[in-house]
């Protein structure tokens, strides 16, 4: 996994760059994405792309960003953007055809091993500035086995790298330097408890969630708003205890793979739980889609009640 580790941490790299020198270089919201896509999106994803040909050739890859996207929405001045910074991060001339080669890499192949990637996600956080995160994860034989979570936000901007190694989490710095072992919180008492969930409005009802938090003896925990995975990352290292995603009155929304996967793996690692709104493990094995609609993640303490509370609530 070093070698994509390292690769994750150069698309962060990457991202920022494009943060400080592009921001106003978002490719236009187009065809059937929900949410706007940038020239980061498509680095970040390449580098991810690259090192697992290079490394796992004959691996699957499910991954948000396409080679027939970026060949429709991302124009000539924007493709000379990313190629130069591709260049920069990975030290080495990259060319357009090398580019589309890794962005489709691995898609469209069924094999043990698919690697699950969301290049940014929370991309309105990473356009506002605010929190998002680039995810790699690993279902193995349809199980979340291992999951990377680079979160440049985390602690107001420092940035840190989660992942999993042999079945413990890890948080790291992110530009260079080991990780350390972190767990879910041990926290149980409701006046201490902190819930995490989106910042944007659109994708999660709050009044559904402050009222299942209420249900289940939880009403008045701290809440922390946050765009991304990063939400799953901290419930694996203890910064949240409690994080839900229930979706608005009359939400036909399909949740994707490549926003849970890595941080399913990296939560179970930690020794937290994740299940559906029925309280039953995510089901990865449908194709780029959940079945369900809406997930639970906890350090444990109070999660049958908060599935008892979310039940409720649906059916109220
Ligand atoms: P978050 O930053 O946690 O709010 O979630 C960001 C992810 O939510 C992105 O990957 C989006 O694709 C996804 N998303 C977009 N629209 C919705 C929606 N209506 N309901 C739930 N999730 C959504
Ligand atoms: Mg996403």
């Amino acid at each position: 996994m070093r070698a994509i580790l390292a690769a994750v941490r150069d698309a962060a790299h990457l991202c920022r760059l494009v943060q400080a020198r592009y921001l106003s270089a978002n490719i236009k919201t187009a065809g059937d994405h929900s949410e706007p896509v940038t020239i980061a999106d498509y680095g970040s994803q390449a580098i991810i792309c690259r090192a697992l040909q290079m490394r796992y050739p004959d691996d699957a890859v499910v991954a948000e960003e396409s080679a027939k996207d970026f060949a429709q929405l991302v124009s000539v001045e924007q493709r000379a953007q990313i190629l130069t910074l591709l260049s920069q991060v990975l030290r080495q001339d990259v060319s357009e055809a090398e580019l589309i080669a890794w962005l489709d890499f691995g898609a469209g192949r069924s094999a043990a091993r698919t690697w699950v990637i969301d290049p940014i996600d929370g991309t309105k956080g990473f356009l506002a500035k605010r929190h998002y995160a680039i995810a790699c994860g690993l279902l193995q034989d349809g199980r979340a086995a291992e999951g990377i979570v680079a979160a440049p936000g985390y602690n107001d901007g420092e940035g840190a790298l989660f992942y999993t190694r042999e079945g413990a989490a890890f948080r790291a710095p992110l530009a260079a330097g080991a990780g350390a072992g972190v767990t879910v919180s041990g926290r149980s008492c409701p006046e201490e408890f902190i819930a995490a969930q989106s910042f944007e409005r659109a994708h999660a009802c709050k009044s559904r969630m402050a009222r299942a938090r209420e249900l289940a003896g939880l009403g008045g925990v701290r809440i922390l708003e946050l765009d991304s995975m990063e939400k799953y990352a901290l419930v694996a290292c203890g910064d949240a205890d409690l994080y839900m995603r229930l979706p608005r009155a009359g939400s036909d929304y399909a949740h994707k793979i490549w926003d849970h996967v890595a941080g399913v793996a990296l939560v179970q690692a930690a020794g937290g739980v994740v299940t559906d709104l029925d309280g039953a493990p995510l089901d990865f094995s449908q194709g780029e889609t959940l079945p369900n609609t809406g997930m639970i993640i906890s350090n444990g303490a109070h999660h049958a009640r908060v599935v008892e509370a979310v039940q409720r609530v649906m059916a109220e």
